[in-house]
């Protein structure tokens, strides 16, 4: 009998997030067990809603949106896009060189196969959003991952990135603010990175797109405004600052040196091309989402939403003996560490599906995000305070009996 097999190109691609843990979880949700999903980014099954005012506006314009758009977006959105770069003081940027995409996913993926040859590094962080490592692989590449430190609030280590630039290095990977860590990078660590791409010619791939979910006063500064003259490709959407996942729409801005990129540009005008174009009433809704205030800002100070859980959540967390947390500043998530030797720690995966067994509760182990020893894990932080402490508490009974075989 003839049998088929998922092509060789996938054999190193993981997605954990929605991985096998995951489909565990989907089968007791259908045996009738309720479970509490920490593992996925996804604001709407928490109660968070696309502000009304966006979604009469994609009502509004429905019926003139059937059609396929130019595959980079329609004028309205690539511009506003332009505008909020240039707010953002994203230097050397042209409009049409914005891209929108179904997602920032869609780019991601699409602008690391239009680069990628056999042999080609990327320099991917670890922890990293696994998207990253995956579409890198998923493209002929091969993900070499530089440390973030987490004595250091999880920066990315220099040295270590600078350790593993070699000849076939062709871009490095900044994801700011991160997921998973909740870090979010200062000046001078970004000023690095981009002196450290110049020197070596790399391209400069900058995930920005939590960069208005920022707490504590901190502000975020797009790489591209530490090398102007670095070919730096900045995603960014809507999925998480407006919470409209589902919509699909997010966008990649290129700005920098063009001149030794004319090819690699006419390759992603090409893969853009072939994909038709991204979500049209998506697109629709860009410019009001730009322009006005988002109304995520009061969710991000004390007394709002997102950071009274991210409060309770790092409180409860931090009363949990043989775990530690670094406070994240930025996004809806932590990575917390265990202690191995405590809990004899040696399969992440395995942590993962004991604690939903015993908890009903979904969380996704730190090897999902390409961090090389298994002894972390995310939370994301989205329920209403009530159920993120009570997750917490449960998670600080379920480990005072935990020790793995
Ligand atoms: N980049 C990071 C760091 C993310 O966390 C996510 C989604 O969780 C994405 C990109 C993808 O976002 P989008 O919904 O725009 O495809």
């Amino acid at each position: 009998m003839r049998t088929f097999e998922k092509s060789k190109k996938l054999d190193s691609v993981k997605y954990e997030i929605r991985g096998p843990v995951a489909v565990k979880a989907n089968e007791m949700e259908e045996a009738g067990i309720k479970i509490l999903k920490l593992n996925i980014g996804n604001p709407a099954p928490f109660g968070f809603r696309a502000p009304q005012r966006i979604v009469d506006v994609m009502k509004e314009h429905l019926e003139e949106n059937e059609g396929y758009s130019h595959s980079k977006g329609i004028p309205d959105a690539r511009q506003a896009i332009y505008e909020y770069a240039q707010k953002k003081g994203m230097p050397n940027v042209h409009q049409d060189e914005i891209f929108t995409g179904n997602g920032a996913s869609e780019l991601i993926t699409m602008s690391l196969n239009a680069l990628l040859n056999p042999g080609d590094e990327v320099l991917v962080p670890a922890p990293d959003y696994p998207l990253w490592t995956g579409s890198v692989t998923l493209a002929g590449g091969t993900p070499v991952h530089y440390l973030c430190d987490e004595q250091s609030d999880w920066m990315p280590d220099i040295d270590d990135i600078k350790k593993k630039i070699n000849a076939n290095t062709k871009a490095i990977v900044v994801i700011n603010p991160n997921n998973p860590t909740g870090a979010i990078y200062p000046d001078e660590v970004l000023q690095q990175i981009a002196d450290l791409a110049r020197e070596h010619e790399l391209i400069l791939f900058s995930d920005e797109i939590y960069d208005r979910i920022v707490m504590d006063g901190y502000e975020h500064r797009s790489l591209c405004t530490f090398a102007p003259d670095v070919f730096t490709l900045t995603f960014g959407g809507l999925s998480k600052s407006h919470m409209m996942c589902g919509f699909r729409i997010g966008w990649m801005i290129l700005c920098g040196d063009r001149s030794k990129v004319k090819d690699y540009i006419a390759g992603l005008t090409l893969l853009a091309s072939m994909r038709l174009c991204s979500n049209v009433p998506a697109q629709s809704v860009v410019r009001a989402c730009l322009e006005d205030k988002s109304e995520l800002e009061e969710m991000l100070l004390p007394g709002g939403r997102i950071y009274e859980q991210r409060e309770a959540c790092i409180s409860a967390l931090e009363k949990i003996p043989g775990l530690s947390v670094v406070r994240p500043h930025a996004a809806f998530y932590c990575f917390p560490k265990l202690d191995v030797e405590k809990f004899n720690i040696h399969d992440d995966t395995q942590f993962a599906i004991d604690l939903l067994e015993q908890n009903h509760v979904l969380i996704t182990s730190g090897t999902g995000f390409n961090w090389p020893t298994p002894d972390h894990f995310r939370i994301v932080m989205l329920p209403d305070v009530d159920t993120i402490t009570s997750a917490m508490e449960g998670l600080a009974e379920f480990l005072s009996g935990y020790r793995q075989a």
